[in-house]
């Protein structure tokens, strides 16, 4: 006898065993219709097996595939990505596959077959004749429970879904949510077609631009990586404006003249109709861009046109790395760095960068990881060998913009409104010359903090050295890591002076400051309120792009991924309010939107200049951007985490607590944070404490950290992981069962 391991969508982590019935063959990543509690659902098969197991299994209904949807190497990486990252098979699935062919499914009533039905239906009440009539009236597609409870809702025929089921007239059974098509029915119905001339506009294939000197020598290796075809990862580590894409679409094409295939991962917000041109001019009908605003159907046209290799080349964000492209060669994360790569919430929280790693490893493939920034992680991968370190350090065409950091202390009788005389000259004289400035506003989240006025300090927790959260009413200092708090002190810590002020101005109050400033200039802006509806964003970059607004104005969402060649200056304002985020990348993520601001001034012949104020002058991520010394940052700041015990030097894991009641919640996250203490040591246990946002949705959120050797596999993480969620789950008290516990593994906040 064979049987077969199933992944359901469903956050239990384990897979079902399913019996084989001789009449069915199959190979493992079809989809499979079998009985599950009740009700007939839908599994993906992962393995086919005859080891017997200890308890009595049922047998598979139906298989829904005549051929597997999903490959052998991606059965392993799936794998792999819930063991790492301690999640359900089915949560990967449900992530890496379309809703189209997913395994999403929606239940439904249907009635019981004519000849298994009871013999008489004297027995019924009115109500369950009625709603017998209803379903059979619908046929084998039957009705959907939700929508059969809707429209009977407060009436007798809910109760008679139960009572009919359980004398045997209907059954439940789980369809998948889309429909399941072939890819024959796709393009029957023209959608196929369809999509591809609409994500196609560029008919001819511009050939590809020679490589600089400096870009050959750094394509080189890459190239004959991929003549070898073994797993080997790259870091390239390029200048902004030195032609990272340049050496990417070399290292793609010689991918495409072997037959082969390439992802490339761009962070989302990088995904502007400008970068999708760039690749469509070169690789034409060839590349398939996936992205979050494409609806399910073209999503699922886009899969079946990377399954059936008729696109080899594609584009998109995180997700796009779960791409049934076949032949894989290569692997591409541009801005490697990014916090966009890391999947938050729901499950599975994985980073893209390295499920790309992972991927390329099992697909004997080449992995280059390109930035202007690298995370330090990545940078000391490379220090350790784990990837051949590239780099590009001039740009081809024009210089890197000057960059001044101002501190505001010395401007404080030299200010014009919000801007320093120096920065406000600079933007008026760029409005004579006709060119556009930019004006970024630094903040992050709602996290509100105290700042001293005289020395710039932000009081910093004493265990954890991430900055203090300002809580007003209560006009607490607090820590979101450890739960430390105190109250606001008097005197600033650092130089004593007593001036100790609240921070934080918003967008929309600069604005108007700045139309004050500057009465005949046209200012735009973009920020997460002006942007939330679909294509604000791209209509905004349009008239900016086309000389419409003199002045751009928003937060850091500017610095990434728009290129703007008449913009000669760029002013940050409140530029250190990335460090007062509580977070242990708050310094790298400093130095990163620097570096990125400044990648933005001046690209095309006209030099840029950076003004950015700030209260820190000395810190070393201003020190180091000044002089655009990657290398001055990234030795300051891994000597940095080195002694605070951060990552690279150890992994994060962070256990979120959710729940509707504070005080069991609450409860839960102590009795949590015990658990975690007796088990991996006191000094390795960061909590409980609240999230920065103690109360969302009508859920309290409380964390607690844990701090792992770097250096521990996943086969030995999650089983300590499974123990100590088994320990807390296991003690029964009230109220505690609904109170949810998330793990996200490699949390990068
Ligand atoms: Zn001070
Ligand atoms: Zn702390
Ligand atoms: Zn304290």
């Amino acid at each position: 006898m064979r049987f077969a391991e199933l992944a359901f969508p469903t956050a239990v982590r384990q897979t079902f065993t399913y019996q084989l019935p001789e009449s069915l063959t199959l190979e493992p990543g079809v989809r499979a219709w079998v009985p599950l509690r009740g009700v007939h659902a839908i599994g993906l098969v992962v393995k086919v097996h005859d080891t017997k197991p200890s308890f009595k299994t049922q047998p598979i209904i139906n298989v829904l595939d005549p051929n597997p949807i999903v490959s052998q190497e991606m059965l392993r990486l799936v794998e792999w990505i819930s063991t790492f990252y301690f999640c359900s098979q089915g949560e990967v699935f449900q992530t890496a596959l379309p809703s189209a062919v997913g395994i999403v499914a929606e239940e439904r009533l249907i009635g019981v077959p004519e000849a298994k039905r009871p013999l008489s239906q004297e027995a019924l009440s009115a109500a369950e004749k009625t709603l017998l009539e209803d379903v059979d009236s619908k046929g084998e597609e039957g009705w959907s429970l939700a929508g059969l409870k809707r429209k009977y809702r407060g009436r007798q025929e809910v109760k008679a879904i139960a009572s009919l089921k359980k004398k045997g007239w209907v059954q439940v059974i789980q369809i998948p949510k889309t429909k399941v098509r072939s890819l024959e029915e796709v393009i029957q119905n023209g959608e196929y077609a369809e999509s591809l001339s609409t994500g196609h506009s560029h008919q001819t294939v511009h050939p590809i631009h020679p490589l600089t000197p400096a870009q050959e020598q750094a394509f080189e290796p890459i190239q004959k990586a991929l003549q070898k075809e073994h797993y080997q990862s790259f870091l390239l580590h390029g200048v902004t404006g030195s032609g990272k894409t340049e050496v990417y679409l070399h290292a793609i094409h010689q991918a495409l003249e072997s037959g082969k295939g390439a992802i490339v991962l761009v962070p989302e917000i990088a995904l502007t109709p400008q970068t999708v041109a760039r690749f469509e001019r070169h690789f034409g009908p060839k590349l398939a861009v996936l992205h979050s605003r494409q609806t399910d159907k073209e999503k699922a046209a886009a899969w079946f046109s990377i399954q059936r290799g008729e696109s080899k080349v594609v584009v998109g964000p995180r997700s796009a790395i779960f791409a049934p492209v076949e032949d894989l060669a290569i692997i591409v994360v541009d801005e490697e760095h990014d916090t966009s790569y890391k999947q938050y919430d729901p499950a599975p929280r994985y980073h893209a960068r390295d499920v790309a790693l992972m991927r390329a490893s099992i697909e004997q493939a080449v992995c280059v990881l390109g930035s202007a920034t690298p995370s330090i992680t990545t940078w000391e991968g490379a220090q350790q060998g784990k990837h051949t370190l590239l780099s590009l350090t001039e740009r081809p065409f024009g210089s890197m913009p000057k960059v001044s950091i101002l501190p505001m202390q010395s401007y404080r009788s030299a200010m014009n409104g919000p801007l320093t005389v120096e920065l406000y000259s600079a933007i008026e004289e760029s409005l004579e010359r006709q060119e556009q400035s930019i004006v970024l506003l630094n903040r992050r989240g709602s996290a509100s903090y105290i700042q001293c006025s005289s020395c710039g300090h932000i009081p910093e927790c004493p265990q954890c050295s991430v900055s203090m959260t300002y809580h007003k009413p209560k006009n607490m200092l607090l820590c979101h890591y450890s739960g430390h708090a105190h109250r606001v002190p008097t005197r600033c810590e650092s130089c004593g002076s007593e001036q100790l002020e609240p921070k934080g101005m918003g967008t929309q109050q600069l604005e108007e400051e700045l139309q004050i400033l500057y009465p005949y200039a046209v200012i735009r802006r973009m920020d997460r309120d002006s942007t939330s509806k679909k294509d604000e964003h791209a209509a905004i970059y349009e008239a900016v792009k086309k000389g419409e607004a003199d002045i751009l104005l928003g937060t850091q969402m500017l610095a990434k991924g728009l290129d703007f060649p008449n913009v000669t200056v760029v002013g940050v304002l409140q530029a250190e309010n990335e460090l007062a985020f509580p977070s242990w990348r708050a310094s790298e993520r400093l130095y990163q939107l620097m570096s990125q601001v400044a990648g933005r001034a001046g690209r095309a012949d006209r030099p840029g200049h950076v003004y950015v104020q700030t209260y820190l002058a000395d810190h070393e991520a201003f020190k180091a951007a000044e002089k655009h010394d990657y290398m001055r940052f990234v030795t300051h700041e891994r000597a940095v985490r080195h002694a605070s015990t951060y990552p690279p030097f150890c992994r994060m894991v962070t256990f979120h607590v959710k729940g509707r009641q504070a005080a069991t919640t609450i409860e839960k996250a102590q009795a949590l944070g015990q658990a975690l203490r007796q088990h991996a040591g006191e000094s390795n246990v960061l909590g409980p404490a609240p999230a920065l946002i103690e109360r969302i949705q009508n859920r309290t959120h409380w964390q607690v950290s844990l701090k792992v050797d770097p250096q521990s596999k996943a086969s030995q993480l999650y089983p300590f992981l499974d123990r100590i969620i088994q320990q807390v789950e296991g003690i029964k008290k009230q109220g505690w069962s609904s109170v949810r516990l998330n793990v996200d593994v490699d949390a990068v906040d």
